[in-house]
């Protein structure tokens, strides 16, 4: 483009801005949060049939069970790709248990280690970028190093997964959303799960946190396939190397779902050992109340398309929206994830957060640019997260007719700025 045409491009993007302003917008893309109707749907949970007994006749009213309640167990088991045997029904929230695996490995040894990461000199975590704040924030609060490696089309890049593990002991996890991953909704292909469950470390005590948070989040007929990372841990010698987390905030509630905890044998026995010291047993009237409303695997499945029919009207919006305002542009290209919660947009370098400053500015809050990278320090300043399910329809419409704007006003005035 001349520098008249982009002149001109650069005034436009300014008046449709102060129009924009002028319209005095208050719009919420921040978090993925269900959605007021996609709680509704799931308003079956609040009824408890019959006596709160669990099928081998157990009182699920008194204390006990801290392994949770069989039956929910076995609705999610064959979804989060973990033996029912292995897998544990906990409290509300994954997040809490991702919390507790990391202090539980700092001051108690997990299976394998030689010492407590506690002990660890430059105790380090390796953070596929982009990724989720709060797996960032559990390792910034506990002095963990983040090391951040690039996400490709197939997940984390295993060249650098591979070459960083293998050289440095002290780097004992990864962080991994390995299905409609927060926030570029990658899906992990088989030959990377091979590879992170194959690879050398120099940690004998080496981690994968496997968070499946969007284990079953499809928005389309045909569900993503994710290799099985247990087995595949297992068969290539490395049998403890997988904690796996899911939890039914996004299929229920999200602040009175179930969550899970799943990984080896032993791991499991490690995990026991901390956790019956922490509790006399999970809410398993909670527990029970989502086996009555979800009945089994199937129950889940058609639940999960009910969602996704309220869910997918709104990423097809950000989608046409994106396309129409800024297709062709080259001013920026974004994610049509098939699943999950979040569309990741990518703006040239340097413009991320004064596009986000500008959206506050027109009272459309998004995340702070930032925040899908370590200490919320996006290198390139790139990459904007939009979760669009919880405000309405027409909401999410202006929200993205908005932010678009805003990333014209930016990027072609960055590109301005540039040439002259
Ligand atoms: N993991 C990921 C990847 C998430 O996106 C979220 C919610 N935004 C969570 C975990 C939180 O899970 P929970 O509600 O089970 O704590």
């Amino acid at each position: 483009m001349s520098v008249d045409e982009l002149t001109a491009q650069v005034e436009r993007a300014r008046q449709d801005y102060e129009a924009l302003v002028a319209k005095g917008l208050k719009l919420d893309l921040t978090r993925g949060k269900p959605s007021p109707k996609q709680l509704d749907a799931a308003n079956g949970v609040l009824g408890l049939s019959g006596d709160p007994v669990s099928a081998d006749g157990t009182d699920l009213r008194n204390y006990g069970g801290l392994n949770g309640l069989p039956e929910v167990r076995a609705i999610f088991a064959e979804d989060l790709q973990v033996p029912v045997e292995q897998l544990l029904a906990a409290g509300n929230s994954s997040l809490e248990l991702m919390h507790d695996a990391v202090v539980f490995a700092l001051l108690g040894k997990v299976p394998g280690a030689e010492t407590r990461w506690a002990d660890v000199e430059g105790l380090s975590f390796l953070c596929p970028v982009p990724g989720y704040d709060r797996h960032f924030g559990i390792c910034e609060r506990y002095g963990i190093k983040m090391i951040p490696v690039p996400m490709t089309p197939e997940g984390p890049d295993m060249d650098a997964v591979e070459r960083l593990v293998a050289g440095d002991a002290a780097i004992k996890g990864i962080w991994c959303v390995p299905k409609y991953s927060n926030p570029d909704g990658t899906v992990y292909s088989d030959e990377t799960v091979r590879r992170l469950a194959a690879m050398e470390t120099a940690a004998p005590d080496f981690r994968i946190f496997w968070d499946n948070a969007y284990a079953v989040h499809h928005l389309t007929d045909s569900p993503a396939q994710l290799a099985d990372v247990l087995a595949l841990c297992a068969e290539n010698g490395h049998p403890d190397r997988a904690f796996v987390f899911g939890s039914s905030s996004k299929i229920t509630f999200a602040g009175a779902g179930v969550a899970f905890f799943g990984s080896s044998p032993d791991n499991i026995t490690w995990w026991l050992s901390h956790t019956v010291k922490r509790s006399i047993g999970p809410d398993k009237i909670n527990q029970l109340r989502h086996v009555q409303f979800l009945r089994d695997a199937e129950g889940l499945h058609e639940h999960m398309r009910t969602l996704a029919d309220l869910i997918r009207p709104k990423f097809d919006a950000v989608d046409k929206i994106l396309t129409a305002e800024l297709g062709g542009t080259g001013l920026a290209s974004w994610t049509a994830p098939a699943g999950g919660y979040f569309v990741s947009l990518q703006v040239p370098e340097g413009c991320a957060r004064e596009v986000v400053a500008k959206a506050k500015a027109a009272g459309i809050a998004i995340t702070p640019a930032g925040a899908t990278h370590p200490y919320g320090d996006d290198p390139t300043d790139q990459t904007i997260r939009i979760a669009p399910t919880y405000p309405e329809l027409p909401e999410v419409e202006a929200a993205i007719t908005g932010l678009a704007t805003c990333v014209r006003l930016v990027a072609s005035e960055k590109l301005l700025a540039d040439q002259a």
